[in-house]
C-alpha cells in the first residue's frame, strides 16, 4: 500500500469528509429510503471512501485495472498481466520447511488430534519452520514475503492440507498480523509482531456478531475507556482459530464508531471472557467459536488508529488479502479433487469400459482444469496488484467469488458425481469435507453480497459525476417523477442533463477500439479480444441501467448482480488468457480455452457447441493421462471399497 507512514496514533484528519454525506447515503435519501437505511448504507460507503483515501491516487479504485477496463480507453492490457513471483531463497526455505512439516505429520498420521483438530504440536512445528511469520517483516522476526509469493504458496499448502493453508490466511491476512503491520504504530508493532511472527501467539479476526454479519452497521460490541483501559462488552460469533491465549483483531464500537482493538486473550476462560461453543460442520479441523466479553479490560494502547477512517477501514484492508488467499486455497483444494478423480476414473469400469474413457467423465476433468488455471491466474494477478500498491478491492472480490463458486461447483458437479456413491462413505474426501468446500461462499462476505459491492464500486464515480447532480436538481425543484416532456422539469434539470448528455453522446459516437494481444496463441487471443471488446461496451449498458432505474437502482439487486457477474466473468477471461499465454504449456492454454468457452456461454447465453465438447473432452483425456503436471504426486489416499482382490 503506497500510503504516508502510519506511525503516530493520531486524530482522524478527515472529519470534514466524515461529516459530508456519502454518495450512497445521498442517493438512498433521494430515492425515498428511510433515514436509518440511508445512514447505515452511507456509513459503509464512507468507510469505503476512507480506505480509498489511504491509497495514493494512482492505486485507488477508479485507477484500478477492473475499473479502468470498463470506463477507460484504451483498455489497459498491461494491468492484467502477472509475473512469476520471485521468491528469495530464505523465504523459499521457510515455505519448503512448512510444507515438509505438514507432509511429515500426514505421513505419521499426526496431523489431526483425537478431536480431528490440527493439534498444537503441528502449529508449533509450523512456528519453528517460520510459517506464521511469512508476512511479517524481517525487522520484527518474520521473513517479509511478498504477497505475490505468499498467495500461490497457499495453493501448494492447500494440496497438503487446506485447513493449515486457511490458518495462514486467518493469522496473516484477516487476523492480527495485517492490522498491526499496516495500521499499528511503532510501539504496537514492537509489542505484537515478534510474537505473531514466531507463532508464540496465533491470531484471529473477530468481526461477526449474532446481530451483525452482512450488516456491519449493526455491531453491538462496545468498548468504553475507563481509567486507561477499554472495558469491552458484547458477543462475537463464528470466529475462526479462537481459543484461549490467541491474539485477536477485535472490531467493536468506541464512542459509536467501529474501531479495532488488538486483544491478547487470557490463557483461560474467566468471568470476563468466555467462549461460546457450538457444533459447526465447516472448518471442523480448526476451532470456530463465539466469544462473550463481560467487562473485559483491554489496555488503551491496544487501540489501532488508522490515519484516516475507522475500524472498518482496517477490517476491509485485511479482508482483501484474505479473499485472494481464499481463491489460492480453492486452487489447491480443486487440485486435490482432480488428483483423487484420476486414479478412480482409471480404476472404475462400467459396462465393460473404464469410466476414464467416457466423455462425461473426461468433460468433468477438462472443466476442472479450466477452473484451476483460472483461479491460479486470479491469484497471481490480484497478489501482484497488492504488492504494487493497488487497493485491489474490486479485483480481490472477483477472485473471492470466483474461487469459492468454482470450488463449490467442482465439489458437487465434478468431484461428487465422478466418485458416485463412494462420495458419501465415511473417509471419502467429498463426504468428509463437503461443508469445507461450500463455506467459502459465505465467509469473508457472501458472494452475491460481494457482487453487489463490486458493482457499487464500479458505478460510484460515474454515479457521482452524472447522476448525483440530476438527483440533487430534482430534489431542489421538488420533482418526484421527472418527465422530460415537461418544460419545467427540463429547465430544472438542464445543467445536470447537459453534462450527462455530452458523456452519453460521446459513448454512442465512439467506434469500438480494437485491442491487440500480440504473441498470444490464436484461441486465447480470440477470447481476450472478446473480453476486451465486451468490457468496453459495458459503460453504456451500465449507464442505461442507471438511467432506467434511477434512484431505485439500489433495490434492483438482481439486475446489479447480473451485470456484476457479467463484468466479473469478462475480467476473469482477460486475466486468465494473459496468464495462460505467459506459460509455455499447452495444457494450461487448453484449460484457459475451455474456461473461456464456458464463461463466454454464460455471457452470451449460448449452448455448448461440438467444438466445445471436443476441446473439453480432449483436455479431460490429457488430464487423465497425467498431463496436468501440478497434480503429479499428490496423495489422496486409497480408493474406498476397492474390489481389486475380490
Ligand atoms: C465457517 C465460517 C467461518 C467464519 N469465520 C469468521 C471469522 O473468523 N471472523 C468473523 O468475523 N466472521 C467469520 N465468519 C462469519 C462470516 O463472515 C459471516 O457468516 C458472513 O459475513 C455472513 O454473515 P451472516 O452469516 O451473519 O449472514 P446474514 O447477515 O445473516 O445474511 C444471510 C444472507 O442474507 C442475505 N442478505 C443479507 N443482507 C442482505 C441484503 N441487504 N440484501 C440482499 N441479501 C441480503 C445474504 O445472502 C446473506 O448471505 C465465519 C463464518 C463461517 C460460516
Amino acid at each position: 500500500m503506497k500510503t504516508e507512514p502510519i506511525d503516530q496514533p493520531g486524530q482522524d484528519t478527515s472529519e470534514a469528509a466524515v461529516a459530508q454525506k456519502s454518495f450512497a447515503e445521498t442517493a438512498l435519501e433521494l430515492g425515498g429510503k428511510s433515514a436509518d437505511e440511508a445512514r447505515r448504507t452511507g456509513a459503509i460507503d464512507t468507510a469505503d471512501d476512507q480506505v480509498e483515501s489511504l491509497f495514493a491516487a494512482q492505486y485507488q479504485t477508479v485507477n484500478s485495472p477492473a475499473h479502468r477496463a470498463v470506463w477507460d480507453r484504451p483498455l489497459p492490457v498491461e494491468l492484467f498481466k502477472s509475473d512469476e513471483p520471485q521468491v528469495p531463497e530464505d523465504v523459499r526455505r521457510v515455505m519448503d520447511d512448512s510444507l515438509e512439516v505438514v507432509a511429515r505429520h500426514r505421513r505419521e498420521n499426526t496431523l489431526l488430534d483425537e478431536n480431528k483438530k490440527i493439534p498444537e504440536a503441528v502449529l508449533g512445528d509450523l512456528a519453528n519452520a517460520g510459517y506464521w511469520g511469512l508476512l511479517v517483516s524481517k525487522e520484527y522476526g518474520g521473513s517479509g514475503a511478498k504477497f505475490a509469493a505468499f498467495a500461490p504458496f497457499l495453493t501448494q499448502m492447500a494440496m497438503y492440507d487446506p485447513t493449515v493453508a486457511g490458518l495462514a490466511s486467518v493469522h496473516g491476512c484477516i487476523g492480527a498480523v495485517d492490522p498491526v503491520r499496516t495500521f499499528g504504530n511503532t510501539e504496537q508493532k514492537q509489542r505484537f509482531l515478534p510474537d505473531l511472527a514466531s507463532g508464540r501467539r496465533l491470531s484471529a479476526f473477530a468481526l461477526t456478531e449474532p446481530w451483525a454479519g452482512s450488516d456491519l452497521t449493526a455491531l453491538r460490541t462496545r468498548a468504553e475507556l475507563k481509567n486507561g483501559q477499554y472495558i469491552v462488552n458484547g458477543e462475537k460469533l463464528f470466529i475462526t482459530n479462537v481459543v484461549p491465549g490467541r491474539t485477536i483483531g477485535l472490531v467493536c464500537l468506541i464512542e459509536d464508531r467501529p474501531a479495532v482493538l488488538i486483544v491478547d486473550l487470557p490463557e483461560q476462560e474467566n468471568d470476563q471472557f468466555q467462549l461460546r461453543k457450538y457444533g459447526l460442520w465447516a472448518l471442523k479441523h480448526t476451532h470456530n467459536q463465539g466469544i462473550i466479553f463481560r467487562d473485559f479490560p483491554v489496555p488503551a494502547e491496544n487501540l489501532l488508529t488508522p490515519p484516516k477512517g475507522d475500524g472498518l477501514t482496517i477490517a476491509y484492508h485485511g479482508l482483501n488479502l484474505g479473499r485472494v488467499s481464499l481463491c489460492a486455497n480453492a486452487a489447491g483444494t480443486m487440485r486435490l479433487m482432480m488428483a483423487s478423480m484420476i486414479p478412480w476414473a482409471h480404476f472404475r469400469r462400467t459396462y465393460g469400459e473404464f469410466i476414464s474413457k467416457r466423455e462425461l467423465v473426461q468433460r468433468r476433468l477438462g472443466a476442472l482444469a479450466g477452473m484451476i488455471v483460472s483461479c491460479d491466474a486470479l491469484v497471481a494477478w490480484c497478489a501482484g496488484l497488492i504488492d504494487q500498491g493497488y487497493r485491489g478491492e474490486m479485483e480481490c472480490i472477483v477472485a473471492k467469488i470466483f474461487g469459492s463458486e468454482m470450488q463449490k461447483d467442482a465439489a458437487v458437479e465434478l468431484f461428487m458425481k465422478t466418485h458416485g456413491g463412494r462420495s458419501f462413505l465415511h473417509g471419502h474426501m467429498f463426504g468428509d469435507n463437503v461443508h469445507e468446500f461450500l463455506a467459502p461462499c459465505i465467509y469473508e462476505g457472501e458472494g452475491e453480497m460481494l457482487g453487489m459491492a463490486f458493482f457499487k464500486s464500479l458505478v460510484k464515480s460515474h454515479g457521482r459525476e452524472y447522476f448525483e447532480p440530476i438527483g440533487k436538481a430534482l430534489q431542489a425543484a421538488g420533482i418526484k417523477k421527472p418527465n422530460p416532456l415537461n418544460p419545467a422539469h427540463a429547465w430544472a434539470l438542464k445543467g445536470a442533463l447537459l453534462n450527462y448528455g455530452r458523456w452519453f453522446l460521446g459513448q454512442k459516437l465512439r467506434t469500438s477500439a480494437h485491442v491487440d494481444f500480440p504473441g498470444m496463441p490464436g484461441q486465447l487471443q480470440q477470447h481476450a479480444q472478446f473480453a476486451a471488446s465486451r468490457l468496453q461496451k459495458m459503460p453504456l449498458e451500465i449507464s442505461n441501467t442507471m438511467s432506467k432505474h434511477q434512484l431505485a437502482l439500489a433495490d434492483r439487486q438482481c439486475r446489479m448482480a447480473a451485470l456484476s457477474a457479467k463484468i466479473q466473468n469478462l475480467l476473469t477471461m482477460l486475466c486468465t488468457t494473459l496468464y495462460a499465454a505467459r506459460h509455455d504449456d499447452e495444457v494450461i492454454h487448453a484449460a484457459a480455452n475451455v474456461l473461456c468457452l464456458d464463461l463466454t456461454r454464460q455471457i452470451t447465453g449460448g449452448h455448448p457447441s461440438d467444438r466445445y465438447f471436443r476441446a473439453v473432452n480432449q483436455l479431460g483425456s490429457t488430464v487423465l493421462d497425467g498431463g496436468f503436471k501440478s497434480v503429479a504426486g499428490v496423495d489422496t489416499g486409497e480408493i474406498l471399497m476397492s474390489y481389486q482382490n475380490q
